[in-house]
């Protein structure tokens, strides 16, 4: 009898054996498993002969899950992430799935209802005006028999139901049970292509069919997104699927909607964290059936198995949030670059401020270098200094700023104003003895939230109320130092009585629905000034924008991270893309002590070629990434001692297996205490990946001998964050 190897959500690096159970068991199949006294869903890797345990001690598969086994480049992709970020294979199985997928009683999807046209709705689509837009979506979407899935309808329109029904009484529409399929792939024209677009297109859609990474680098504004759509006709005409890949905050129910409109009639799943369970899992399993034709996801959409995938696309790849910071810390732009070569098809990284590690991979012929140097549809933004080294801001506003809001203001024009700092002041001191509000968990200030009248800690999220007087002295006269968003908001507010001031940061849209709401308001003119942290920074087309003022920057000048000026570059570059977007020329204002800085000297040229070049001749002196290979061991506890013997006790175990690879001292977080935990860690630096590698699997296994009772690791490869 066959014993499947099954991967279980267990913190070990091993698959368990279980008899098939006479079930006929397939690899990649998922399965309900007995473990200990509880039952577990499970992956099957493979099927072998022989157990690893005795035959006595096997145990039987229970059931199967009523879905399709993952293919072969599925497991091969869970496989590769596990090995490569020295992660247990079960955990990286386990959650690459649905979580709906993860429970023992799943029971299947109920097969939906589907909608087809009959022959008497012929001509309907002519008869049907242009602008009854979800009609008319509806009828592309049944275009050439294709069956639409009722949830699919649903997502096209909330009053689709009504309009299916309705034609069903007219006898255009009928149900059919069954399969889904889908219509042949149309694009809606749009504005004809630039040269340089042009090229890129031709240039990608001559790789189709085979391993091609692309970096097209191509400013904000240039119009990759229109690049993306025709690519994405391309694909769909030869019947393959497309993943594109957006950073979560990006994957806006506009994108979605700018997609239909181009795309009427394509199946698309979309997946971000926010779909409930159900909603995640039948768009996973449309997928996976090939029903869905183009899959727009975040980080995790990287493990839709699709079986026909002929292209993927991640934009804005030089964005934080594709590397995942706990669990498997797996980058799922990397992992694109993996499934492409795997799945032999293109990869497009899309960015105006590329990744120094994809700007390197692209500068030494690695991947195909395209560039998108001009904005279709607007002039590029005029960037310029403020030196506020003389003449220090009031309030945080320099005079030229505040001339500039002024004039925006009499020009019925919108002015975004950023700084990347919520709250009312980010920390709280008595003027009396010095004392300072700090978190009892954290080595963290807490910042003062005025409206709230509360302290937070933006660490662990602890939260006291705002003392009447100093805990340490009894003074009535405490004094927020620096200033947050509320607090730029409220000095905003006091200059410009007359303004309509808005500030999206978390804060004001933590609740559901809120930045949508925020979004029209802006959109449809009702706000004169924004206020704004990150949030504001990506990708949002504000047609009424045409100024941006940065008020607060140079605090990450002092940052000791080496990657600290290449955020700093691609983040600033971000928010000045947000000005000018339309018909209207855009100014961007950046007020700073330090007007000389290299940084804000490639800004103001828009360079960010002449930047990266910069940067990495630096690393390549100063011997950092992209130019050697990191990882580093992350070690918490709550006993501080308990970090240090586990991190030493590990960096001389590793000395013993190191043949070119160099280990440094252990040293503290850059935190050094979260929610009571010490944090520590030790970096690990190698000049190629396979020493990196080869180090690590000698290393790694030995570190749980002799581990402290209550520390807890993990190895990060590839780490953004020292
Ligand atoms: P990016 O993704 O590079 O920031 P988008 O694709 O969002 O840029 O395009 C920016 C704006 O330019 C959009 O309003 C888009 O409709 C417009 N646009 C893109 N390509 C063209 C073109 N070839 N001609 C005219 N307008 C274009
Ligand atoms: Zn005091
Ligand atoms: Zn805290």
């Amino acid at each position: 009898m066959a014993i499947a190897r099954v991967a279980l959500d267990v913190p070990v690096p091993m698959t368990f054996d279980y008899r098939d159970g006479g079930l006929g068991l397939v690899s990649g199949a998922l399965v309900v498993v007995p473990f200990g006294r509880r039952r577990q869903v499970g992956v099957v890797l493979e099927l072998a002969q022989q157990p690893l345990v005795e035959r006595a001690r096997l145990r039987d598969v229970e059931r199967v899950l009523p879905v399709e086994p993952l293919p072969a480049e599925a497991l091969a992709l869970i496989q590769f992430c596990s090995d490569y970020y020295h992660h247990p294979i079960g955990q990286v199985a386990l959650s690459a799935l649905p979580t709906a997928l993860r429970r023992s009683a799943f029971a299947g999807v109920r097969g939906e209802v589907g909608y087809v046209l009959t022959p008497a709705a012929a001509g309907l689509e002519q008869r049907t005006p242009a602008r009854a837009s979800v009609m008319q979506a509806l009828l592309a979407a049944m275009r050439g028999g294709a069956v639409l899935g009722a949830a699919e309808a649903r997502r096209i329109s909330p009053r689709a139901p009504g309009v299916l029904r309705e034609w069903q009484e007219q006898g255009w529409v009928e149900e059919r049970q069954g399969e889904v399929s889908s219509p042949p792939a149309t694009m809606q024209p749009g504005p004809p292509l630039t040269d340089e677009q042009r090229a890129a297109v031709e240039r990608i859609g001559a790789g189709f069919g085979s391993f091609a990474p692309v970096l097209l680098d191509g400013i904000t504004g240039s119009g990759k997104t229109e690049v993306y759509f025709h690519l994405i006709a391309h694909a769909l005409a030869r019947t393959e699927q497309v993943l594109l890949m957006v950073p979560e905050i990006n994957l806006t129910p506009q994108l979605e909607a700018r997609f239909r409109s181009r795309f009427p009639g394509v199946r698309l799943a979309a997946m971000h964290s926010g779909l409930a369970e159900a909603g995640r899992c039948q768009r996973w399993l449309e997928a996976r059936s090939g029903a869905a034709q183009v899959v727009i996801g975040t980080r995790l959409s990287v493990f839709t198995p699709m079986p026909r995938l002929g292209l993927v696309i991640v934009d804005e790849e030089h964005d934080a949030s594709y590397k995942q910071q706990d669990g498997v810390r797996y980058s799922a732009r990397d992992l694109a670059v993996f499934l492409a070569q795997q799945r032999r098809i293109p990869v497009v990284l899309g960015s105006a401020t590329p990744s120094i590690e994809s700007y390197h991979n692209a500068r030494s012929g690695r991947f195909v270098h395209l560039h998108l140097r001009s904005r279709p549809a607007a002039s590029r933004p005029d960037i310029r200094v403020v030196d506020v080294r003389d003449v220090p801001p009031q309030h945080g506003l320099s005079g030229a700023v505040v001339d500039a809001l002024d004039a925006r203001l009499r020009r019925g024009e919108q002015s975004l104003v950023f700084l990347n700092r919520r709250g009312y002041a980010p920390s709280l001191t008595c003027s009396a003895c010095g004392w300072s509000a700090e978190c009892s968990r954290c080595s963290a200030r807490l910042v003062w939230h005025l409206r709230e009248a509360a302290l937070r800690c933006h660490y662990c999220g602890h939260e006291e109320a705002m003392p009447a007087a100093c805990p340490a002295c009894g003074n009535q006269d405490l004094r927020g130092l620096g200033q947050g968003t509320q607090r730029l908001e409220q000095t905003l507010a006091a200059r410009f009585p007359g303004a309509r001031v808005l500030r999206i940061d978390r804060d004001t849209t933590r609740r559901k629905h809120a930045w949508r709401a925020m979004r029209e308001q802006i959109v449809g003119d009702g706000a004169d000034i924004l206020v704004g942290t990150q949030m504001l920074a990506k990708g949002h087309d504000f047609p009424k924008l045409t100024l941006v003022a940065i008020v607060n920057p140079d605090n990450a000048l002092y940052s000791a991270d080496f990657r600290a000026a290449e955020r700093l570059f691609q983040q600033l570059m971000q928010v000045a893309g947000r000005a000018g977007r339309a018909d209207r020329a855009g100014e961007v204002l950046l007020q700073t002590r330090f007007p000389a800085h290299p940084v804000y000297e490639a800004l103001q040229r828009q360079d960010y070629s002449g930047f990266a070049d910069a940067l990495l001749a630096e690393r390549k002196s100063a011997g950092f990434p992209p130019f050697v290979y990191q990882a580093v061991l992350r070690a918490e506890s709550v006993s501080p001692s308990s970090v240090t013997t586990f991190l030493e006790a590990a960096a001389r175990v590793g000395a013993g297996h190191a043949d070119g690879v160099t280990l440094y001292d252990p040293v503290p977080a850059a935190v050094e205490r979260v929610a009571g935990h010490f944090r520590a860690q030790l970096l690990v630096q190698a000049p190629g990946r396979a020493a990196l590698q080869r180090f690590l699997r000698a290393w790694l296994p030995l570190l749980a001998e002799g581990k402290p009772a209550r520390v807890r690791w993990a190895i990060d490869v590839d780490p953004l964050d020292l």
